[in-house]
């Protein structure tokens, strides 16, 4: 047996990222227990969307602070960050989202985010590749990018080895024991005592792992799916703009040479069968097919190079979850954006592990309890997500 200040369950962009903040500040022993392998889950299998444009004051800061730390990490560790800047347009179907749109300008900008909105005559000079007249207009963000999801964990498994953090990989926690004072951590590799402990075990495993100390975390898991088409059509530049057309559920990104496509059914319902790899859904593929098509023509009837699907997380709200239901026991979950808010969402879990506090952020809206209170915020962008 032996002991650690933190123990933080599952090795995903979350715990790791919380991991290298707790260091920062200062946490000296402190381990991360993998299941499999660092990023094995949600994390590697994303797309990499890094977006600012939230839609909720919460959702625009965790996008902005998170941008920052890829990009300071690469820095730190005079490698490849992994961010690319391409820039981001998100697309409004119909006049009520135009409405919406234009306030969240307001809003991100207030916040220090570069953000305009766009009639569809502007956009039709800028991306003359997309057929505007589908749509109300869209926001965009010239710093807004993706990552490449293979950089982001081995840039934040570095950082956290050379911080002095311990990783065990193939280390499945199989049960958690509240101690008068600390816990007791059951793994597959050993049992370890330890203060504190912080649940970042994603859409396969945040649940779970707090049933152990009797809390239910409304953390679940769906499919989501991503296409990847090799060649871009001639008439779409290299680097070109990412886009998301909200209504429809859809969102593009350049991929080496070609174009990533990323996509959910609305109808979703919550995958309980425990696998990340599930089974692609190409009824729906096909049933999406034409609104992607007549957005871009030129991408009709292009070959397809790769189609995969993951788990992807959800909370009810799709907000994030940072928070100490029970003293000493911490849970942190994304609601399905932890690639672009998991820099940040480790930054705070870490604020509140060692000052006891969350400052910057309105702790209400991330705390568990709004989901039974009935309290819950909104974040106007998002995927469609099962309700
Ligand atoms: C196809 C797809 C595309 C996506 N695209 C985007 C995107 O473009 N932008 C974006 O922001 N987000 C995206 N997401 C969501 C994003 O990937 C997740 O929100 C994020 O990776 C969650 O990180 P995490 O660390 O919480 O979870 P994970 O990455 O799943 O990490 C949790 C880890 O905990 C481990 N674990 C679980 N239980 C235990 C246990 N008992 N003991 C030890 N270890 C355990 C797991 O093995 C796992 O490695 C996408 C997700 C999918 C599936």
């Amino acid at each position: 047996m032996s002991s650690d200040d933190v123990v933080i369950v599952g090795g995903g962009n979350l715990g790791l990222w919380t991991a290298y903040h707790l260091a920062q500040r200062g946490v000296r022993r402190i381990l991360v227990c993998e299941r499999y392998w660092a990023g094995y889950g949600a994390t590697v299998r994303s797309a990499g969307i890094m977006r600012q444009q939230g839609g909720s004051e919460t959702a625009v800061k965790l996008g902005k602070w998170s941008r920052e730390l890829y990009r300071k990490l690469g820095q730190e560790l005079g490698l490849d960050s992994g961010f690319r800047e391409v820039g981001y347009y998100v697309v409004a179907s119909s006049p009520m989202e135009k409405a919406v749109f234009q306030r969240l300008v307001e809003l991100r900008t207030a916040h220090g985010v570069p953000n305009e909105w766009l009639d569809p005559e502007d956009l039709a000079r800028r991306l003359p590749y997309v057929d505007w007249s589908r749509f109300a207009g869209a926001t965009y963000t010239p710093n807004d990018g993706y990552v490449e999801p293979a950089i982001i964990v081995r840039n934040i498994v570095m950082a956290v080895r050379a911080a002095g953090v311990e990783l065990l990989e193939q280390c499945e926690v199989q049960g958690i024991e509240p101690l008068t004072s600390g816990y007791r951590v059951e793994t597959s590799r050993g049992v370890f005592e330890t203060e504190r402990v912080i649940d970042a075990g994603g859409p396969r495993g945040a649940r779970r792992i707090a049933e152990f100390v009797g809390i239910d975390v409304p953390v679940a898991a769906s499919r989501h799916m991503v296409i990847s088409f090799p060649e871009r059509p001639p008439d779409m530049p290299a680097n070109f703009p990412m886009m998301f057309v909200l209504a429809a559920g859809f969102y593009l990104r350049p991929d080496e040479q070609g174009v990533l496509l990323g996509f959910s059914n609305p109808l979703e319902q919550p995958d309980p069968s425990d696998r990340y790899l599930l089974e692609f859904d190409w009824d729906y593929f096909e049933k999406l097919k034409p609104e992607w098509e007549a957005t871009i023509p030129s991408l009709a009837g292009k070959a397809i190079g790769r189609a995969w699907t993951g788990s992807i997380d959800y909370t009810p709200d799709q907000l994030p979850i940072i928070d100490e239901p029970r003293f000493g026991f911490y849970v942190l979950a994304a609601g399905g954006h932890g690639i672009m808010w998991g820099p940040a969402l480790g930054m705070k879990m870490a604020e509140l592990v060692t000052e006891e506090r969350l400052s910057d952020l309105d702790p209400e809206e991330v705390r568990l309890r709004r989901f039974t209170e009935g309290r819950m915020a909104t974040d106007a962008i998002h995927l469609p997500f099962p309700h």
